[in-house]
């Protein structure tokens, strides 16, 4: 018997796993490898949408967790994962100059636009506008967390390597069991693999593709990571991520022609230098209609919860969103009624 049985280890399976352990709660986890998003992503967290230049939603909460989180996981795992990198963001005109500095005044962004305007002095890059730099930004290695934590739950055997089996799952009065595993509580964290989980797939997780391609650019030499038509990320060893796409019909995980040649095209309107393409890689972002997670207790069966649609900011708010899971599943806490899957339970009642 087991407190809770988690299926799926990306971050946000991750991110509960690791609020069990430090509450002292027993646990399994099933995960299989059908979906990527965490293993593929570029790992950015960074409080604004750089697009409009307006603080993404929650910022404030979710970064104050961010730190802490990842630097535990650094030290449980003896490993360097939250690298602390600016995110600067080439101006393409003096009219967004403009708008940058105006968005900077606003009391709600002070804290994480620089208002020094940031001139180019690297040959390789096309900024003749220069660039606004955004504060308190970082990567964090996602890969190297999804292979290290999985490595740690198999040493202490807590992990099968398995799809889950829904014809499996046994729903009693008390608790919940999976084959011979029995648990108090069974948590879904599949990203975009809830559309083939019945119990959930009334809610209306649509799935964004994206794509990232790794460079190898020698003569780049660039620390920053750089956003204009698409994001710069160093990773060392003069390799950089390109990325990312977003496409809304293809649901698979296969890398495409198409996105290769939009990524490359892109990246040649402000990269003069030159580079290989190394790799390309593609996964499922779990985004959502209304663009806010899916979190809570399903409507009917009370031993059973969600933790998903974390669509393109997944490293900001894994943190965020599972502890209030286990604050309202263990010490009666609430759920921020945005990401409460509650707000969704007319389609259920309606299936
Ligand atoms: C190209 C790209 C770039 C991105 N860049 C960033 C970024 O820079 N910053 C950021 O914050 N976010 C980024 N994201 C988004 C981020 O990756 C997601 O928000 C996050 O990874 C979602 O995590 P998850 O655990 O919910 O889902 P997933 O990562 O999809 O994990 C779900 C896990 O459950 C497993 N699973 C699914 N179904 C089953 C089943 N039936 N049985 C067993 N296991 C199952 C899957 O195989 C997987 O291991 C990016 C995404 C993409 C695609």
């Amino acid at each position: 018997m087991v407190d809770y049985i988690i299926v799926g280890l990306g971050l946000a399976g991750i991110a509960f796993c690791e609020r069990l352990e430090q509450h002292g709660k027993t646990f399994v986890v099933i995960n299989d490898d059908s979906q990527t998003s965490s293993t593929i992503a570029g790992g950015l967290y960074n409080p604004v949408i750089l697009k409009r230049f307006s603080l993404a939603w929650k910022a404030d909460e979710q970064l104050k967790m961010v730190l802490p989180f990842y630097k535990a996981l650094e030290d449980k795992l003896g490993i360097s994962l939250d690298h602390k990198v600016p995110v600067l963001r080439i101006f393409a005109s003096v009219e967004e100059q403009n708008l940058w500095f105006e968005a900077a005044d606003k009391k709600k962004l002070q804290l994480y636009l620089s208002t020094k305007l940031l001139a180019n002095n690297n040959p390789c890059l096309n900024a003749p506008f220069g660039f606004g730099e955004v504060l308190h930004t970082g990567r964090v290695d996602t890969k190297q967390l999804a292979k290290a934590y999985s490595g740690y739950l198999s040493k202490k055997k807590l992990l099968f390597r398995e799809t889950f089996n829904f014809e499996d799952l046994k729903l009693g009065t008390n608790g919940v069991s999976y084959g011979a595993i029995n648990a108090k509580r069974i948590v879904f964290a599949t990203g975009f693999g809830l559309k083939s989980n019945g119990y959930f797939n009334y809610l209306p997780l649509n799935g964004t593709k994206g794509e990232l391609l790794t460079i190898n650019a020698p003569r780049l030499k660039e620390e920053s990571v750089i956003k204009s038509s698409v994001f710069i990320i160093p990773m060392g060893n003069d390799l950089y991520r390109i990325g990312a796409t977003y496409k809304w019909n293809d649901k698979s995980n296969e890398p495409t022609s198409e996105a290769r040649y939009e990524l490359q095209t892109k990246l040649d309107t402000f990269l003069n230098c030159d580079y290989k393409i190394l790799s390309h890689v593609a996964g499922i972002r779990p985004t959502v209609a209304d663009r806010r997670p899916l979190v809570g207790k399903h409507p009917v069966f009370n031993d059973m919860y969600l933790l998903n649609g974390f669509g393109s900011r997944g490293v900001m708010i894994a943190p965020y969103a599972s502890n209030q899971l286990f604050e309202y599943i263990e010490n009666g806490g609430t759920i921020d009624p945005e990401m409460n899957i509650s707000r969704y339970e007319k389609d259920y009642i309606k299936v």
